[in-house]
């Protein structure tokens, strides 16, 4: 009930409106985001580095009113992609489709992500959306791919399409992060049972080691805060005779940073996905439902 009504609440844009003015709303984020401007996120990726810790850095915000808009975040990753080289961080950047364009069109969104791609050599990740992005996010990927090497996309475990999309896409020696998902989803798209979307997150986790272990390029990322689901994929990478570099395991600021940490103090490749910016609501709200124990410590900024 309480995931559903925080997931109804990433959607209303009235509450986007008026509950990020107030301060203790504010401060409440700082948990999950080092603040709202490019420089936090970059202090931020910063300090990570110093214990061995490296970085995906993107920008919040969703839907947008016009196509100019789509420029503008196009610009903004520009300038942010410039800095990361100028300050020699170990950051990538990872994109929305929507904040680049999506609604408007899938070729011009196409090209933002590529222009993205050409000018630098680290990897460009793309986010995946709700469902009715899918197709388009991934026919984007897939046209990209037979132009650059250097960009991954995300794999969503709970919806029922992810492990047949995974096939079609392994030909392309993809760069591939696997999640769980974080939107709200008809059952008829989406598994409804955590169990299910667990299941799905270890047999993809698992095709995608098995790919690099087969001889592919493509980096397997397994993005997730699940104990369980890290610990399997350690042991499969362990059966595959995988290297610990040859995969990562990827985690969000300031979610389990102790587990964070044991994974890079045992030798994994650790990147964290640091989020930044003023449009932060739903996607805060959606952290919310993760984990719903979450409001306590909200409960707590605002008495504190
Ligand atoms: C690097 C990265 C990139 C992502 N990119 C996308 C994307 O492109 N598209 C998309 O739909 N989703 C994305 N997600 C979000 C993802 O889909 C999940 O919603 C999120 O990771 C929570 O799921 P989980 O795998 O941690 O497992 P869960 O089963 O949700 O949680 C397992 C355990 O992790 C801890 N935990 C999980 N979430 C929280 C939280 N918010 N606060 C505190 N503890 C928590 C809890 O201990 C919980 O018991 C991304 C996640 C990561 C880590």
């Amino acid at each position: 009930m309480l995931r559903q009504a925080l997931l109804w609440a990433s959607t209303n844009p009235p509450l986007a409106e008026r509950l990020p003015r107030y301060g203790f709303v504010k401060r409440a984020t700082r948990r999950f985001m080092p603040g709202e401007k490019l420089e936090d996120a970059l202090g931020a990726a910063a300090e990570l580095g110093t214990s061995g810790i490296t970085t995906t850095l993107t920008q919040l915000g969703e839907h947008l009113r016009s196509e100019a808009e789509a420029d503008e975040v196009l610009q903004h990753y520009r300038v942010l992609l410039a800095a990361i080289g100028e300050q020699g961080v170990d950051a990538e950047v990872s994109v929305k489709p929507t904040q680049l364009g999506l609604d408007f069109g899938a070729p011009a969104t196409r090209e933002r992500i590529a222009s993205l791609a050409r000018s630098t050599r680290s990897t460009v990740w793309i986010d995946m959306e709700s469902s009715k992005y899918v197709d388009a996010t991934l026919d984007i990927f897939r046209s990209l791919r037979g132009e650059v090497d250097n960009v991954g996309v995300c794999l969503q475990s709970y919806l029922r399409r992810s492990e047949a999309d995974l096939e079609k896409l392994l030909p392309l020696d993809p760069s591939i992060r696997v999640v769980k998902g974080a939107y709200q989803e008809l059952a008829s798209v989406a598994f409804a049972r955590k169990s299910d979307v667990d299941r799905s997150f270890v047999r993809i986790a698992s095709r995608l080691l098995r790919a690099r272990a087969q001889g592919g390029k493509g980096r397997p990322v397994i993005a997730t805060h699940d104990p369980r689901m890290i610990a399997e994929a350690g042991r499969m990478a362990i059966e595959l005779g995988l290297a610990k570099g040859t995969y990562e395991f990827s985690l969000l600021f300031g979610i389990a940073r102790a587990e964070q940490q044991r994974l890079e103090r045992n030798g994994h490749r650790v990147r964290v996905l640091i989020s930044y910016g003023s449009a932060w609501f739903p996607w805060y709200m959606r952290r919310l439902a993760e984990r719903p124990a979450n409001l306590w410590f909200v409960a707590k900024q605002i008495v504190g």
